[in-house]
């Protein structure tokens, strides 16, 4: 009976392991806002593009709500609206130097430009109809450089949006949030990487990740290169599988973390805490 039971704890302490990353990988990595996908998925990124496999980011919003940011970057949050945008096109550019060194090419950086802070209402009550942002005061996707531009601020159209994006990567791995996250974009991107990933019966190539794992984790909350990764207590007794980085992969992880110069004035040793020896994965639920 004991041993049946350590043998059962044993199971549900690991998930299946990642798909051997290889030539034929195409990978895609949600990422709610720019960041994310550097935090999260850095090293299986790296090992993809190295593996000569495909590596795709596509970031649902463009992180254009921290009025935090705006007053310690910008110094300001007079006509905080346009400068709310400009601040969201300047993380864009930050994430696309941030992928760039982890081996995403131009043409796999594709922006939603979808709200930040709105991915919940748009799965909710504005499903049908268009939200407008209590932050940029957009209620469509207000930027030049995003996938589709003029795109309304509706469920039905980030959905429509997300279908295009997995029919031109055609992704052999999806590593999107888990939707245990307590950030409520990226609780709401992970159950629409869910639902997607179902509606196509691709379950099994969808991998879940945490960046917002419960209070004080990652913990310690500074850089600590040579420490594994923990498990989030919002994740206790969820399967993970653990991702082994290379030296060379987390010094590239590190970084690309310091391409967030907007973030990294605010969160420093929360996004530095992300870099460590392995990267921790769950099963789709
Ligand atoms: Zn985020």
């Amino acid at each position: 009976m004991l041993l049946a039971a350590r043998a059962a704890s044993a199971a549900a302490a690991a998930a299946p392991e990642l798909p051997p990353l290889d030539a034929t990988t195409s990978l895609l990595v949600v990422a709610p806002h720019p960041d994310d996908e550097t935090l999260c998925c850095a090293g299986v990124m790296q090992r993809v593009a190295r593996a000569g496999g495909r590596v795709s980011v596509v970031w649902v919003t463009s992180g254009d709500a921290s009025l935090l940011d705006l007053l310690l970057v910008e110094r300001a949050v007079f006509g905080s609206a346009a400068k709310l945008r400009e601040l969201g096109a300047r993380r864009m550019r930050e994430a696309r130097a941030a992928a760039a060194l982890l081996g995403v090419p131009a043409g796999g950086q594709l922006f939603l430009g979808y709200p930040d802070r709105g991915v919940t209402a748009l799965l909710g009550p504005y499903h049908d109809s268009a939200f407008t942002s209590h932050y940029t005061g957009a209620a469509q996707v207000p930027y030049a450089e995003a996938l589709f531009p003029g795109h309304p601020y509706s469920g039905v159209s980030l959905e429509r949006d997300f279908a295009a994006v997995l029919a031109r990567v055609r992704p052999t791995l999806v590593l999107a949030p888990s939707p245990d996250d307590s950030h409520p974009d990226h609780a709401a991107a992970g159950r629409l990487a869910l639902a997607m990933m179902a509606q196509r019966g691709a379950l099994a190539q969808l991998r879940g990740w945490i960046v917002h794992g419960g209070e004080g984790w990652p913990s310690p909350r500074e850089l600590s290169p040579g420490l594994p990764l923990t498990r989030a207590p919002l994740l206790a007794g969820a399967p993970l599988a653990s991702f082994g980085l290379t030296l060379a992969e987390e010094d590239g992880k590190l970084a690309a973390v310091r391409a967030y110069r907007t973030q990294l004035t605010i969160l420093s040793p929360f996004l530095l805490s992300f870099v460590r020896t392995t990267e921790l994965y769950t099963a789709a639920p």
